[in-house]
């Protein structure tokens, strides 16, 4: 099953992509919340779009992030070798972990707005996890029982806020629009091989990054034991996995960063693309 939510900022309904149609589901569940992942309704939703006739969303309806406001956004950093090899960090011994505040989170496709005094924003293609039954102290053999889909995500990162600044990395992956999360969650039925999944990013066209999941230092099951060991995961927390090389930071000969009026398209197979214009702040 492909969750997706529809309409405009603040007003947005539950739908399903089913082959390439959308529907509204928004008589059928209230949202994509924490009852919602938590238990059966997930389930039932499954058995029921096949027996409903579901009236169909355009095409032209604007995605919202495919989830109800989450209790937390935790992000996995340096877990891909070439990518803390560009950013001159050494391989991390256990998952390096940072948060990033839910108020960053955005629609798959809605603008990109460079915060207001930054000079380094950065993108960061990522494949995050969605949380389903709660999951406190899982082990790893137990993980993906927790697993509610997966989703794309571009880990937007202010480079100066985040290692120039002082303190946690948080500064740099807070700002509002830093988390475009979409444009569809999939169930883990949706995806045959989580850890054998292409993920690319583009800036104007010019492809930049080009990984794939199976290069993961800390694969999806290690992961959601090893977060549940620290603090209670609640049903429709996201966690993004972190990205590959190919960020602004990691350029060769000079790190460059994104300016108004550039293009970023990112996508993994199986979970779609996302599009965001990249704006200036406006007061
Ligand atoms: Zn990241």
């Amino acid at each position: 099953m492909k969750l997706i939510k529809f309409g405009q900022p603040g007003q947005e309904k539950p739908g399903v992509i089913i082959g390439d149609k959308r529907y509204d589901v928004s008589h059928l569940v209230r949202d994509y919340d924490e009852n919602f992942f938590s238990g059966e309704a997930i389930e039932n939703l499954k058995s029921e779009i096949h027996t409903h006739n579901l009236p169909e969303i355009s095409a032209e309806e604007r995605l919202g992030a495919p989830l109800a406001r989450p209790s937390k956004i935790i992000c996995v950093g340096l877990n891909y070798k070439d990518h803390a090899a560009e950013t001159n960090a050494p391989i991390p011994q256990e998952p390096i972990l940072f948060f990033k505040a839910t108020s960053a989170i955005v629609g798959p496709n809605d603008d990109l707005i460079i915060p207001k005094t930054s000079t380094k924003t950065d993108w960061e293609v990522e494949l995050a996890i969605v949380i389903g039954k709660k999951a406190s102290y899982v082990s790893e053999e137990n993980a993906l029982d927790h697993v509610a889909g997966y989703v794309l995500h571009n880990d937007y990162s202010e480079r100066e806020f985040q290692l120039e600044r002082n303190g946690q990395w948080v500064k740099g992956k807070s700002c509002d629009t830093f988390a475009p999360i979409g444009p569809f969650i999939a169930t883990p039925d949706e995806i045959e091989d989580v850890h054998n999944l292409r993920l690319w990013l583009k800036v104007n066209g010019q492809i930049l990054q080009d990984g794939n999941t199976s290069n993961l230092i800390f694969n999806i099951p290690f992961v959601v034991s090893y977060i549940s060991q620290f603090m209670t995961l609640l049903p429709g927390d996201v966690i993004t996995t972190g990205t590959p090389a190919g960020v602004g930071l990691g350029q060769k000969p000079e790190p460059w960063y994104l300016k108004a009026g550039d293009v970023v398209e990112l996508g993994i197979d199986g979970l779609g693309s996302s599009t965001q214009k990249v704006k200036a702040y406006e007061a």
